[in-house]
């Protein structure tokens, strides 16, 4: 019989549960989550599961990534059935901390990185990636994993924590996971279950979009603002209210003129009231051209 997963909602027993495990010389994977799982959760853990010896999964809906009337309060918390996943999935821990377990009034520091947040998300969201760094450093230092493990759904996220990671010496290796889709193309979210029937079938218009620049693109068409304007035309076929439409550099996460190298296609808008996100990677040459998954840079000093 297959151990049950453990569960937790203190960081100190967290960390000594994995300092447990480390101990009996097991590789340890983690992926931070806000709960509200689906199939894009899941296939990140299927990577850690499939890489680490132990896995632990966390649940947090962190309030200091949330600004002033985002969805904090409304955000979808599906704990039960998120712990029954896990555990059919063969999940090692679950832990869940409590905001005031993580958080105290005494606290003074935060983590910043530089010049990779002023465009997208980190435009569109002040404060939003100083939120995700500070509780991914937090769960880092808590259950010191070797490989943790990110979605490129949120790109610009992902690279940003892989810079602080490496920046900070963090020991560990990140690992990316492909954007799980819905069969129509919507990249899966927990928001998604905000949609109304109307919404949710409009919804895929914003991937439509993004692929169709990326076709354009595979045609030889590079002028960044041709593409973003495919883009915008695909949004505003579903009704998206465009929050913004880049083509980035896929490491700086700058804006750039000409599609060429690792270049991001990013996308962000509203449907009715739910914030949506989605982006293509592509490796552009000047000849041809064809969608990827976003690749680190080494940045990270520990290579396990
Ligand atoms: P969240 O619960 O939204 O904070 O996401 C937790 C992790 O899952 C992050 O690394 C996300 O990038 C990743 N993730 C969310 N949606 C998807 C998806 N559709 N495909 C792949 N990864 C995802």
């Amino acid at each position: 019989m297959t151990p049950r997963m453990k569960k937790t909602t203190s960081p100190a027993e967290a960390g000594q549960i994995l300092s447990a495990v480390r101990r009996k010389g097991l590789s340890t994977g983690f992926v931070p989550t806000m709960g509200g799982l689906h199939e894009g959760h899941l296939s990140l853990v299927r990577m850690s599961l499939a890489r680490s010896d132990y896995t632990v999964v966390s649940i947090f809906v962190n309030p200091k990534q949330f600004g002033e009337g985002e969805d904090f309060d409304r955000y979808p918390r599906a704990a039960e059935r998120d712990s029954e996943l896990l555990e059919e999935l063969g999940c090692d821990l679950l832990f869940v901390p409590a905001a005031g377990s993580l958080y105290s009034d005494a606290d003074r520091t935060s983590v910043s990185v530089s010049s990779l947040g002023d465009h997208l998300c980190g435009a569109a969201r002040p404060g939003h990636f100083d939120g995700v760094l500070l509780v991914v450093a937090k769960l880092l230092n808590i259950t010191r994993p070797d490989h943790a493990f990110f979605g490129q759904k949120d790109a610009q996220q992902a690279v940003i924590i892989q810079r602080m990671a490496a920046d900070l010496d963090f020991p560990v290796r990140i690992f990316l996971g492909p954007t799980v889709r819905e069969e129509d193309g919507l990249a899966m979210s927990s928001r998604n279950r905000y949609l109304s029937a109307a919404e949710r079938a409009a919804a895929p218009k914003m991937r439509a979009g993004l692929l169709a620049a990326a076709e354009a693109i595979e045609k030889g068409e590079r002028d960044a603002s041709a593409l973003k304007k495919i883009v915008i035309a695909g949004m505003a076929a579903g009704g998206f209210e465009i929050d913004y439409v880049e083509v980035v550099d896929g490491r700086t996460m700058q804006p750039i003129a000409e599609a060429s190298g690792t270049v991001l296609l990013a996308a962000a808008g509203k449907m009715g009231s739910t914030r949506m996100i989605d982006n293509i990677a592509m490796k552009v040459g000047p000849e041809g051209a064809g969608e990827t998954l976003l690749e680190f840079p080494g940045w990270s000093r520990y290579e396990r």
